[in-house]
């Protein structure tokens, strides 16, 4: 079902105009898994951690089968799929094959943009054969780590990971800009970023559902509800246009540490040392990087659902331990609150570039958590019985 010829090529490029490949791990934390536990192959296998509020942070296709996606709540997993293997994350892993995975990109561009432990951006320059330069890609990941992955190539970045998702798993999708409508007109808008839950309910209300229902929409319509300037973004991606910059250089400019609680905390006493204790955690890591930031934010959320941020921009720029503790502190003590705290973060933004020229290492760490949901099909954009129900 997934041979070669099988792969979707939207129009010959023959002018060879710069495009730009989009590369996303399949199902990339429960993939790592399997490769150490290949007895669990085909099985349902679902990665996440254990506490009441925990959420899938990756699900093997065999259990998206059973409807469990990633941010599934681990408990509605268990009941969706009570045969489901589960395992507890292990990101050690998933970094040190994410590494693997990015120095392969590497040796095929020196223009990679590391999106996630799973993702990266490729500039591909005017490559007069893309496809042939998208294969020979998955071949090498797939080779050097035994991993599969799904290649999406377009003329901007919008249009690269609208591509590479439309495959899925090992995947390969080129496509052009003149033919972005036909490949996903009739799929949701929400396909597009930037469009959440709100938005699509807003463009909803004028009977906006579809991607090409938003690229021909008329524009004092679509500017009504969402303003001049969201309206004009949301039509120029509905039209596939976006840009082909790729950020190779970029470096995190802020360091946090996070938590939810399995259950809300009231104790005063207990939240200043969960706040001192990631505090402690973050500016280690800081020590460790050798990198110092200028403001102190802090994170907290109300029951049920009320997310806070306070910050503190201090005088020069630190790392050290007291003196983060203090400022987060110090911002938790003035921060009124009027219910039960379910998280509690703390942050140092402002960071200072140590090494403006080197690359950026840091940008493989900060992965998101978890692989997409996504459906196994074949999709056919050249043929007549098309069939574009991927992923949502
Ligand atoms: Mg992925």
């Amino acid at each position: 079902m997934f041979a070669p010829e099988a792969t979707t090529e939207i129009a010959a490029v023959e002018s060879a105009p710069p495009l730009i490949a989009h590369i996303d791990m399949d199902a990339f934390f429960v993939s790592v898994e399997l490769l150490r536990r290949p007895q669990l192959r085909g099985k349902p296998v679902v990665v996440g951690g254990s506490g009441p509020r925990a959420v899938v942070a990756a699900a093997s296709y065999a259990a998206r089968e059973f409807g469990v996606r990633s941010a599934t709540a681990m408990a509605k997993a268990r009941e969706l799929c009570p045969g489901a293997v589960i395992l507890a994350p292990d990101m050690a892993a998933y970094r040190a094959a994410s590494t693997r995975v990015m120095a392969v990109l590497a040796e095929f561009s020196e223009t990679v943009e590391v999106l996630g432990l799973d993702e990266a951006y490729l500039d591909l320059g005017d490559c007069p054969t893309p496809k042939s330069r998208a294969r020979a890609i998955k071949h090498a990941i797939r080779s050097q780590t035994g991993l599969v992955c799904s290649v999406g190539i377009g003329p901007n970045r919008l249009i690269a990971k609208i591509a590479s998702d439309l495959d899925k798993p090992d995947g390969l999708c080129l496509l052009v800009k003149e033919r972005f409508l036909d490949a996903v007109g009739e799929r949701p808008a929400r396909l597009l970023p930037g469009i959440g839950p709100k938005t699509a309910e807003r463009i909803g209300a004028i009977g906006i559902t579809t991607v090409a229902e938003l690229a021909a929409v008329e524009f004092e319509a679509l500017a009504a509800i969402v303003g001049h300037s969201q309206a004009e973004a949301l039509r120029a991606r509905a039209r596939g246009e976006g840009s082909a910059e790729l950020c190779i250089a970029r470096k995190r400019k802020s360091e946090s540490r996070v938590r939810t609680f399995d259950h809300d905390l009231t104790d005063p006493a207990v939240m200043h040392r969960e706040l001192t204790s990631m505090a402690e955690r973050l500016a280690a890591d800081l020590l460790e990087n050798d990198r110092r930031g200028r403001t102190v934010t802090l994170k907290i959320r109300l029951r049920p659902f009320r997310t806070f941020s306070r910050s503190r921009t201090l005088a020069t720029a630190t790392n050290d331990r007291a003196t983060i503790t203090a400022a987060a502190l110090a911002l938790f003590d003035e921060f009124e609150r009027d219910a039960p705290v379910r998280l509690l973060g703390v942050g140092l933004a402002g960071l200072e570039v140590e090494d403006e020229n080197g690359p950026a290492p840091e940008a493989a760490a900060s992965g998101k958590p978890g692989t997409r949901p996504i459906q196994l099909t074949l999709v056919d954009l050249d043929g007549e019985g098309r069939d574009c129900t991927t992923s949502n």
